[in-house]
């Protein structure tokens, strides 16, 4: 991987910081601006001691990463106070103007057209793949954790609990190894069987995740449907013993049926690899009898093409308010349990 040598960290005195544009279990996300340029950007912080260690492993992830595909980390500064031992960072990365999907899906009405999906989960898989490549696992995807830029680009952010596998070179060459960690993360709706059931972590927990966010794509809402969402310890029980997998949505195509299919196979070694996913009809644009499934599905060719935008887009409003904060610590398995 690479570093992004060519920016360098803003320097207190010279940027500003303006409105939360999102939050998490852990975090705030502040726009920001460069007062030199006028360049915004934004600034993640932590609050609590749990909240820096996911921003240390996310700015150590990012600071050494490079891909169209991931969000661009531009540095971080330590603004620990040494005098009243208050630690804090500073993590600025690249301002994604679209902000996350589930705040467009919300924009848009709710649920996202398959077309529409088929070229997310596309740029997704890519991104995928970039960090698989490099032995990280995302651990945590699903629309909050995916940003969209002004053009329709997609980039994976929310590195709190991603992992980089020690010995990922292994896992390549057999395809079956797990690495086993001690603590892990994520939101327990879109983690795969074998994380609640602490098996360890390959880099198909991210594939059985990616079917869920496309899920949520589709549908505007939580994989596995609202009683679950309700009562989530008997999801993670459910999710982790039994042999049921997330509903499709009704409305797919057979090829959009066909991806899920691939992406929510309980068992993580007959799952696709990203690899696999990409050369899938859902994201070539190709079905099986050759024609294209998603023309039309790129930038509007006119603004009359754009009817369906009803001007309220603000991309700098919290999309975060009134989230219930719940953080589980589920000290048997060792796992950090995100919000929904
Ligand atoms: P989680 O509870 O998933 O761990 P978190 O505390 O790690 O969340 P993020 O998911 O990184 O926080 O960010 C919260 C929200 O802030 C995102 O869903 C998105 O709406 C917004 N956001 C984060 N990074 C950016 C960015 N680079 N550009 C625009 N919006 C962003």
């Amino acid at each position: 991987m690479i570093g992004n040598s060519q920016f360098s960290s803003p320097q207190a005195t010279e940027w500003v910081k303006g409105k939360v544009i999102g939050s998490g279990s852990f975090g705030t996300v502040h726009l920001a601006m460069n007062k030199a340029t006028g360049a915004l950007f934004v600034v993640k912080t932590a609050q609590s001691e749990a909240g820096l260690q996911f921003l240390k492993n996310e700015a150590n992830i990012l600071e050494n990463s490079n891909s169209p595909y991931v969000v661009q980390c531009l540095g971080k500064e330590d603004v620990s106070n040494c005098a009243n031992g208050e630690r804090k960072i500073n993590l600025f990365m690249e301002y994604m103007c679209g902000g996350s999907l589930s705040d467009v899906a919300e924009k848009f009405g709710g649920a996202l057209d398959e077309r529409v999906i088929s070229l997310y989960t596309r740029e997704i898989l890519l991104g995928l793949k970039y960090l698989h490549e490099n032995g990280i696992v995302h651990c945590d995807l699903k629309c909050k954790n995916v940003l969209l830029g002004s053009s329709g680009n997609i980039k994976l952010a929310d590195f709190g609990c991603a992992k980089k596998l020690l010995n990922h070179d292994m896992i390549k060459t057999n395809g079956k190894s797990m690495e086993s960690c001690k603590v892990m993360g994520g939101t327990p709706l879109w983690m795969a069987p074998e994380v609640l059931r602490n098996e360890g972590l390959d880099f198909a927990v991210d594939i059985w995740s990616l079917g869920c966010t496309v899920i949520e794509m589709a549908t505007g809402r939580a994989p596995w449907g609202d009683d679950k969402v309700s009562n989530p310890m008997a999801a993670v029980l459910m999710i982790a013993c039994g042999n049921e997998i997330p509903q499709f949505p009704a409305q797919f195509s057979k090829e959009g049926l066909d991806f899920l299919e691939k992406c929510l196979e309980r068992n993580p070694k007959r799952r696709w690899t990203t690899e696999e996913l990409l050369d899938h009809p859902f994201v070539t644009g190709k079905s099986g009898d050759g024609n294209s499934i998603k023309e039309d599905a790129c930038s509007p060719a006119s603004v009359l093409d754009v009817g369906c935008y009803d001007g309220s887009y603000e991309s700098d409003e919290s999309p975060d308010g009134g989230k219930t904060e719940i953080v589980w610590l589920n000290k048997v398995v060792g796992m950090v349990y995100m919000p929904l």
